[in-house]
């Protein structure tokens, strides 16, 4: 069985409309369904796809994720993965998104932290009516899902990064040597990514950026980086972004993920550990869950 993709490279796209006989826009409809397939919705069994077009012609995919055990919350949606996917893989720009239900408030308002996001086009396959052929579905913009919109210029200056823009947050650890152990498989790697992940976290509101990184039973490492709304209950977790990570990396059930760290500051107001090793020990309770303190700075300060 092939492995599920969930990006697809710019001249793949091309040549699979070019088959098709459509454009890559008209191609992304017709991903959604497929898409659906890969969601792990075991509470709701309501499984959502999104297929986003980024601006180096690359197709992305999200679906939703609940994990059971854990308050609802702790769940991941579409968008939210969507979004996530191309964080992971530095895209700078998400132009168009195609889903298979109407996005949720939750996801309308995530999105917001994308510059320019009232233009991001929407399609939803679900409400389209008229006969069966997908060349009649339309695109929107996001500004008619959610106009007289709350945001990050709401609460942040003009020239503050943006999700999926280039950010450096240039945390270091307080301490190179702290809690390290040899028991614990690729444990500076896996720090090391954790550290990376936490300088390109999203988290402008509370100033706690973090990031997680998890090692699975085959040695292969995965990291996501925490990323906060302005409306803040829409933030995703850094936990949930580095499963998310894990996923897109082909990882299969969680009870592979034998191994996470958590990097986040010292005395954040923000803090992530307690919610985190929750969603690790609920998914994969055997995982080896660890947590390092940074700070700004050079010195780690
Ligand atoms: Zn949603």
């Amino acid at each position: 069985m092939d492995q599920p993709r969930f990006v697809i490279e710019a001249s793949e796209a091309e040549s699979m409309a070019k088959q098709s006989n459509l454009t890559v826009l008209q191609l992304l409809p017709s991903l959604v369904k497929p898409a659906q397939d890969l969601a792990r919705p075991p509470i709701s069994k309501f499984h959502v796809g999104a297929v986003g077009y980024g601006s180096s012609g690359r197709i992305f995919i999200g679906v939703n994720l609940e994990f059971p055990g854990l308050p609802l919350h702790y769940s991941v949606h579409a968008e939210q993965f969507l979004v996530t996917n191309l964080s992971i893989q530095s895209e700078s720009k998400l132009q168009y998104i195609a889903v298979s239900a109407a996005p949720c408030g939750h996801c309308r308002q995530f999105i917001q932290e994308i510059r320019g996001a009232q233009d991001i086009q929407i399609l939803i396959t679900s409400v389209e009516s008229g006969d069966d052929n997908s060349g009649i579905n339309s695109f929107d913009p996001l500004l008619h899902l959610l106009p007289h919109r709350f945001g990050p210029e709401d609460l942040l200056g003009q020239d503050v990064p943006l999700l999926l823009e280039q950010l450096e947050n240039g945390l270091s650890f307080l301490s190179e040597t702290e809690n390290l152990t040899d028991d614990f498989k690729l444990n500076a790697e896996l720090k090391a990514a954790a550290l990376e992940a936490a300088n390109k976290s999203h988290a402008p509101y509370s100033g706690c950026p973090s990031g997680v990184a998890i090692l699975d039973s085959d040695g292969k490492m995965y990291k996501g980086s925490y990323m906060e709304s302005a409306a803040y209950n829409p933030s995703m977790g850094p936990a949930q972004a580095a499963v998310v990570a894990y996923i897109v990396g082909g990882g299969g059930g969680y009870e592979k993920i034998v191994g996470a760290v958590l990097v986040e500051k010292d005395g954040a107001v923000v803090k992530q550990e307690h919610t985190a090793r929750l969603l690790f020990q609920a998914i994969s309770p055997k995982v080896d869950f660890r947590v390092f303190h940074c700070g700004s700075g050079s010195n780690g300060v």
